[in-house]
């Protein structure tokens, strides 16, 4: 039965689940408000309740303290608002849009076609611990403005983006970690030094008087070179003038040094 209308000390305030309000601390308002629909409350277990409440320390509405605003998070079970604040000054926290227009026009200077949301003004998210007209005190809930706090420290330099990216790092971005991306660079690791040490220039070695180039089971001795460019040459010359350019013969020629790259020289011809 309690459970529907839960003490929340920190403000002094009982609410009403159902009703997504808080009771007024009179015992006759709160009878009241009982009896009413949708509770429908009546005879011992009203004035059970009512006992209940009179144990609590409850605040009149104008004296309850309300949440630093903006709150981080909503109260649980408190009804939320869609409202319109003012980003110029904190004098503005209303439900119509249109009273807020009329806000920044008249206290900024700024005609409605002007405004801009994001600079003027912005949507929030607000909370009233008490939905009678006479006792409404809205209070922002959102977090939109902490975050942009937020951003703005990271500019500041003040934040600790860096600081977290740097731990994160060294938490899983190590090859010493039992992590995939360990896994994967301590492989990377091992085949460098494999790469380096054990697939080394050891496999082709010149002889002793440096004329014998040994790869494997190949010897090239180093008279046999000029004959190896020579037929190197003479297949090179048969692919270009017989295969690719068909046999012909008679093409003029462009010397080599025509090509030369002369872009930055400062005189031409
Ligand atoms: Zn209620
Ligand atoms: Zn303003």
């Amino acid at each position: 039965m309690a459970a529907s209308f839960p003490y929340i000390q920190a403000y002094g305030v009982v609410l009403c689940v159902e009703c997504q309000t808080c009771l007024l601390p009179s015992r006759s308002s709160q009878e009241r408000h009982l009896r009413q629909p949708p509770h429908h409350r009546k005879g011992p277990q009203l004035q059970a309740l009512l006992d209940l409440f009179a144990t609590y320390e409850l605040q009149l509405p104008s004296r309850v303290v309300l949440p630093n605003s903006p709150c981080s998070a909503a109260i649980d079970g408190l009804r939320c608002y869609s409202a319109f604040t003012c980003c110029l000054c904190t004098g503005c926290l209303t439900r119509s849009k249109h009273a807020l227009e009329v806000h920044v026009s008249k206290a900024h200077q700024q005609k409605p076609a002007q405004q801009v949301e994001g600079s003027s003004w912005r949507e929030c998210t607000i909370q009233t611990f008490f939905a009678e007209k006479q006792h409404i005190r809205y209070f922002v809930v959102d977090d939109a403005k902490e975050a942009a706090g937020a951003s703005d420290a990271e500019k500041a330099e003040l934040g600790d983006t860096l600081e977290r990216i740097e731990q994160y790092c060294g938490r899983f971005l190590k090859q010493d970690t039992e992590t995939p991306i360990g896994e994967i660079l301590s492989w990377r690791l091992l085949l460098f030094i494999v790469s380096k040490e054990v697939v080394g220039p050891h496999q082709a070695q010149w002889d002793v008087d440096e004329k014998v180039l040994t790869y494997r089971d190949v010897d090239l001795h180093m008279d046999h070179v000029p004959r190896l460019l020579l037929s190197d040459f003479q297949q090179a010359q048969h692919l270009l003038y017989d295969e690719l350019m068909f046999g012909a013969q008679n093409l003029p020629r462009m010397r080599t040094w025509a090509l030369k790259d002369n872009l930055d020289a400062d005189a031409f011809g």
